[in-house]
């Protein structure tokens, strides 16, 4: 039977309190899902939740740094309290650091794939015992166009990018036994506070964007929403392991 229904499900969203993270915790809202929103900043986490708070759906804010295992481990912990259970993880909390190859530093490396690909690791292996007791779950993880093409400046950024996509196959490999389905959305373009700061820096970017994507567009989290809640609902049940882009065309152009 078909079904978009997350009336009993608990989601966690990383980095949910802005951009594509809150994008794709209104689209498991609407399906109904407890939305725990695990980010640093609280007061925006705070705002976020008010923003979610139309949907009639459970709320909860946990200050996290993914990059720090203790961190995760105890929003974990305090999420199970709560509800007693996990059955969603969108690893959404992402970063962008340092310069071209031959300049970033250790710091800004380190910094980087400790947020987007060593807090997803450490996120997915702190729900699988909750969301294997529960007899399964739904993993999604936040790619980027830079899972498939190159840019300059972007050594670390690229190399998580693409790292998360193979790591999510492992995911789907790992604990497809236990019925978790792990996935990645690779976003194109999207207007959110990171983009922001990268269209300042390198004002052609608006241009060449809206240009390169056959939607003539950049995106916005809103647009993340359906995918978020199609890859989270038992209507994607036989999908696992696979990298769907959400990009308005930008990788087929
Ligand atoms: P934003 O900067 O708007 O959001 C990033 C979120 O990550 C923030 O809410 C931030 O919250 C959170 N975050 C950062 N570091 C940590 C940390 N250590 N622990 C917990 N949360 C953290 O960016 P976007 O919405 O654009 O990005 C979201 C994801 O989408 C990222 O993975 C990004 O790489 C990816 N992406 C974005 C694209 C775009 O065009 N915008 C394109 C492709 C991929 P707080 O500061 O409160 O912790």
């Amino acid at each position: 039977m078909l079904s978009f229904n997350l009336a009993d499900k608990v989601a966690i969203v990383t980095g949910g309190n802005g951009g594509i993270g809150l994008g794709i915790a209104h689209g498991l809202a609407a399906g109904g899902a407890t939305i725990v929103i695990a980010a640093r900043d609280e007061e925006k986490s705070a705002l976020a939740a008010q923003q979610l708070a139309p949907h009639n759906v459970g709320i909860m804010t946990i200050a996290t740094d993914v990059a720090d295992r203790s961190s995760v481990d105890a929003m974990v912990e305090v999420v199970l309290d709560a509800f007693g259970r996990i059955d969603i993880l969108v690893n959404n909390a992402g970063i962008n650091a340092g310069g071209s190859a031959d300049v970033i530093t250790d710091e800004e490396w380190d910094l980087v794939m400790g947020v987007n690909m060593t807090g997803a690791h450490y996120c997915s292996q702190a729900v699988y015992p909750a969301m294997k007791a529960k007899g399964g779950g739904k993993i999604i993880n936040i790619g980027s166009m830079m899972s498939i093409f190159g840019r300059k400046s972007t050594p670390a950024y690229a190399a998580s990018k693409g790292a998360i996509v193979q790591y999510t196959k492992a995911l789907a490999c790992d604990w497809a036994d236990d019925n978790i389905q792990a996935n990645a959305i690779l976003p194109g373009w999207i207007d959110t506070d990171l983009t922001r700061r990268l269209r300042r820096a390198i004002p052609p970017l608006e241009e060449a964007v809206t240009q390169r994507t056959p939607a003539a567009k950049w995106g916005t989290p809103d647009d993340l929403a359906g995918l978020g809640l199609f890859l989270a609902s038992p209507a994607s049940d036989f999908i696992t392991g696979a990298a769907i882009p959400a990009d308005g065309g930008y990788s087929v152009q």
